[in-house]
């Protein structure tokens, strides 16, 4: 689960890393009282959307007056912002942030994330920060320093200093950014989080250290034990899909592809993509219906695949083992009366009652290219997509 700047910086203020002062605001003038209420000449006014990568989508603007912060406002609400990271159609913003504006010194970076490779979440820093830490990672990864948290006390003092040193901050500067750092483990590991990204984490020209950005994420299997973090969630920020799956009790993540998967077992899933693009089409979905989905549940996949615009077919790879081929197939067919499958549907079957659940679909007089193998079905998949574009 994602939240809002905003939100993640209250989390930072609690936790002892230093935010600018700021004040949400939904309307322009609301954002011009903002500005009024921080008292200073320089205020940044900040779209408030999920995705990074705002201020090259025009999402960020430093503003001088209250007239500047009312049209820098009226400029984004209600209107789509787009980022590198939004997808062409933008998401709509809905609040401004206006923050107090800090006279940068220098922006670094620095970021957790589970590094799977330790088994641990790990800090990293760097001295590029600003906008395009991607490209710092793949093109010069040495430029980023890490140190692993230990999950039981976080990160260490020592551990802190020496990132902290390593950045060259001025000495006077050295402790405030290793308490950040600490800080920032220490929120990390109490929420759950699977993300948390300070870019720019700065230094300012009176030598403090502030968090101009803030991101985190958390990982959903632990958001029972975080009551006060559900209550972050923002639904129209979500995949409305997505969103739709989860009450149906479905694993569903929308991707940009045309062939719209429905699987049963995670593992079967993933595999089921990698030969979609081995047979050079583009999945649109990963779904997962797991291993005792009902008929209910392949009804509700159906509808959430079919009301995906880019989906030119379906291909439903299903292995019975838990899963009867034969309950699957009358599955299929409950979903076809209720829902109109206006796309060509292949479908390979494998496992318990095959041949029932062969006979079914080929006696119901529905529409369907039947694969022998997953291979196969990959194949016909491709081929029929790319018939319908
Ligand atoms: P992002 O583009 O979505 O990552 O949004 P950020 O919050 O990181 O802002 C983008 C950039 O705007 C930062 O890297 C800064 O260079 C600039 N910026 C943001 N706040 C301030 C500020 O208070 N003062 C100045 N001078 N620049 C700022
Ligand atoms: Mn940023």
């Amino acid at each position: 689960m994602k939240i809002h700047e905003y939100q993640a910086k209250e989390l930072f203020r609690q936790a002892g890393v230093p935010v600018p002062r700021g004040v949400l605001a939904v309307t322009p003038d609301e954002a011009a009282a903002a500005y009024a209420e921080l008292g200073g000449e320089l205020a940044v006014v900040k779209a408030q959307i999920h995705a990074g990568g705002r201020g090259k989508g025009g999402g960020v603007k430093l503003v001088r007056s209250a007239d500047e912060a009312r049209e820098a406002a009226a400029a984004m609400i209600g209107a789509p912002l787009i980022t590198p990271q939004t997808g062409p159609e933008g998401q709509v913003v809905k609040r401004v942030l206006v923050e107090a504006g800090t006279d940068i010194a220098h922006e670094y970076y620095a970021g957790i994330t589970v590094d799977r490779a330790c088994g641990r979440p790990t800090l990293m820093v760097s001295t590029e920060g600003g906008m395009d830490i991607e490209k710092v990672a793949a093109e010069t990864p040495e430029k980023i320093l890490t140190e692993a948290l230990d999950p039981e006390i976080g990160l260490r003092s020592y551990q802190a200093r020496r990132l902290a040193y390593s950045l060259g901050l001025p000495g006077g500067s050295i402790r405030a950014a290793a308490g950040v750092m600490q800080a920032m483990g220490r929120l990390f590991l109490a929420t759950d989080a699977s993300l948390m990204e300070i870019n720019p984490l700065v230094l300012d020209n009176a030598g403090e250290i502030i968090a101009l950005d803030a991101k985190m994420n958390f990982d959903d299997n632990a958001l029972f034990r975080h009551p006060e973090i559900v209550e972050l969630r923002d639904r129209d920020e979500e995949d409305a899909r997505e969103a739709e799956a989860e009450e149906a009790g479905l694993n569903y993540i929308a991707l940009d592809g045309s062939i719209g998967c429905m699987v049963n077992g995670a593992g079967l899933a993933m595999g089921t993509m990698d030969t979609i693009q081995l047979a050079g089409g583009k999945p649109a979905n990963f779904l997962d219906v797991g291993g005792g989905a009902t008929a209910e549940q392949v009804t509700a996949a159906f509808k959430i695949i079919l009301s995906d615009p880019h989906v030119e077919a379906i291909l439903v790879n299903i292995f019975g083992g838990i899963m009867k081929c034969d309950v699957i197939a009358e599955g299929i067919l409950a979903a076809a009366k209720e829902v109109d499958i206006s796309v060509p549907l292949v479908v390979r079957l494998e496992g318990t009652n095959v041949e029932r659940g062969r006979d079914l679909l080929e006696g119901s007089g529905i529409d369907i290219i039947t694969a022998s193998d997953l291979a196969d079905a990959a194949a016909k998949a491709v081929e029929a997509a790319g018939a319908e574009a």
